[in-house]
């Protein structure tokens, strides 16, 4: 019911679609769940239903709050983009490394290579193309990247790195000619859970001010 006041049914159906098609091609949907619960469990203490309760509100609503945040990038209902929210957040980040030990594949941009090498010539034979996407390179080595160092859990090319590793959680896509920043909905990523629950917070508040309109 609160999300039918933020969104459209076959829009929300449409954007949860072709999310859940992105997901499938790095992780099992499982993950989604499993971060979907870690939000649901954090949300319900940040926002009492309880309150709400005479308005209607209930815990399933709680979990369409957060379905939505998963897909819906704010600036849509004039709140802040993805990458404005994690930009603002970069503390969300625990530098647990998972990120760099468990991605797979490490897309680089074909316009990235040259400045990739420039910095660092001895990558040459460590960039192969994706077979999937021609404008895309991958690192050849990943699961853990090769230039992970696990000892002190940084990045060894860190300043050159690819602009995948700078954006993570977000992920760049193309949807309807326009690139867009989605989340990457990793439910052992503290910064993509926090993410999605600031998203959903802002979701929850919105909804309720346009019920108490009604
Ligand atoms: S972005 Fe996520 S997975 Fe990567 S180090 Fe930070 S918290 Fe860990
Ligand atoms: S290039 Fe660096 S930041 Fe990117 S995945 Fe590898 S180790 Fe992590």
């Amino acid at each position: 019911m609160l999300r039918d006041l933020l969104i459209d049914k076959e829009l929300f159906w449409e954007l949860r679609q072709k999310a859940l098609e992105s997901e499938k091609i790095e992780n099992s949907l499982e993950d989604v769940e499993l971060l979907e619960k870690a939000v649901f469990k954090r949300l319900k203490k940040k926002r009492s239903i309880k309150k709400y309760k005479k308005l209607g509100v209930s815990k399933g609503d709680l979990n369409e709050i957060i379905e939505l945040a998963d897909v819906l990038s704010l600036d849509a209902i004039g709140g802040p983009s993805n990458m404005e929210i994690a930009d603002n957040h970069p503390e969300w980040c625990n530098n647990c490394g998972r990120c760099c030990k468990e991605s797979s594949p490490i897309f680089i941009h074909k316009d990235e290579v040259n400045i990739l090498l420039t910095f660092n010539s001895d990558l040459k034979d460590e960039i192969i193309p994706n077979v999937l996407y021609p404008e895309h390179y991958q690192f050849k080595e990943d699961k853990p990247c090769k230039f992970h160092n696990s000892d002190v859990n940084k990045c060894k090319i860190y300043d050159s790195r690819p602009q995948v590793c700078g954006n993570y959680p977000l992920m760049l896509v193309e949807r309807n000619g326009k690139g867009h920043n989605i989340v990457n909905l990793r439910y052992n990523c503290n910064y993509a859970v926090l993410l999605v629950l600031e998203k959903s917070m802002i979701l929850f508040d919105e909804a309720i001010k346009r019920l108490k309109d009604k």
